[in-house]
């Protein structure tokens, strides 16, 4: 269970994510997608229950512990600092042990290498995206969480940003949890979603399951409404 100030939010989910896998979390608004991430991330402690990282417990670890155990989380306002450039920004996420360099992130946002001594506030939103994303990724991480990668972004931006992080699970490895309002584009590159709702889990499945029940995942969104209105 988690929640915000001791008032629960999420209540009996069960989440799991395997090496090399992107898993969709998906619900309307105020489903408790945030509330899951910043829970997992240490940001949030949970009011019940238990968080495991490649094995190991969190059991209340603090946000820098849980980032020193490979858990990288892109929140929905991007987290990085407008005054600092492009390459600063990169270099405050990068750590000694990590393999990846910045030339690795310019590689995979090409857009990025001709901008890396720009101040980030200059930037286009879908560039901030995409240093956004490449802070998180310049980590290395093992679990890289993004909370609406596509929020506010033209749907060519996250064209390109959303192969990205499919690539990042195919190869290095890395699970992936996508928070995505954006439907259509969390399928297009998840191998899972789950479906919350009002706290609750309404729906987990593979993303071919749900391909051939399009009315079950509609379902669960509409649910809420219904409660919502009584
Ligand atoms: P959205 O897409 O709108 O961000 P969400 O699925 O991410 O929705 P959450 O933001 O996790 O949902 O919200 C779940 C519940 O937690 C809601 O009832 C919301 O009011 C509450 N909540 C979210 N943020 C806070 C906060 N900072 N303080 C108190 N309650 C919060």
């Amino acid at each position: 269970m988690a929640g915000w100030s001791g008032v629960p939010a999420v209540r009996d989910l069960s989440l799991h994510v395997d090496h090399g896998e992107v898993v969709a979390l998906l619900g309307p608004n105020g489903a408790g997608k945030t509330t899951t991430l910043m829970t997992i991330a240490g940001v949030l402690r949970p009011i019940d229950g238990e968080i495991d990282v490649l094995g190991r417990p969190l059991a209340g670890a603090s946000p820098h512990d849980v980032a020193r155990r490979g858990v990288a989380l892109l929140p929905e306002d991007r987290g990085i600092f407008h005054q600092l450039s492009v390459a600063e920004n990169l270099r405050l996420h990068r750590h000694r042990a990590s393999t990846v360099t910045e030339s690795d992130i310019v590689g995979w946002f090409p857009t990025l290498g001709p901008l890396l001594r720009r101040r980030t506030g200059l930037l286009s939103g879908g560039e901030q995206q995409m240093l956004a994303l490449g802070c998180r990724l310049i980590a290395d991480p093992q679990l890289l969480m993004v909370d609406e990668l596509s929020l506010g972004l033209a749907p060519i931006v996250v064209e390109r940003l959303l192969p990205v992080v499919r690539h990042i699970a195919d190869e290095s490895g890395a699970a992936v949890l996508l928070v995505e309002q954006h439907v259509p584009a969390a399928l297009a590159i998840a191998d899972r979603v789950y479906v919350l709702n009002g706290g609750t889990l309404l729906l987990a499945g593979t993303v071919q399951e749900l391909a051939r029940r399009p009315e079950t995942l509609a379902a669960s969104y509409l649910r809420e409404r219904v409660g919502d209105h009584g």
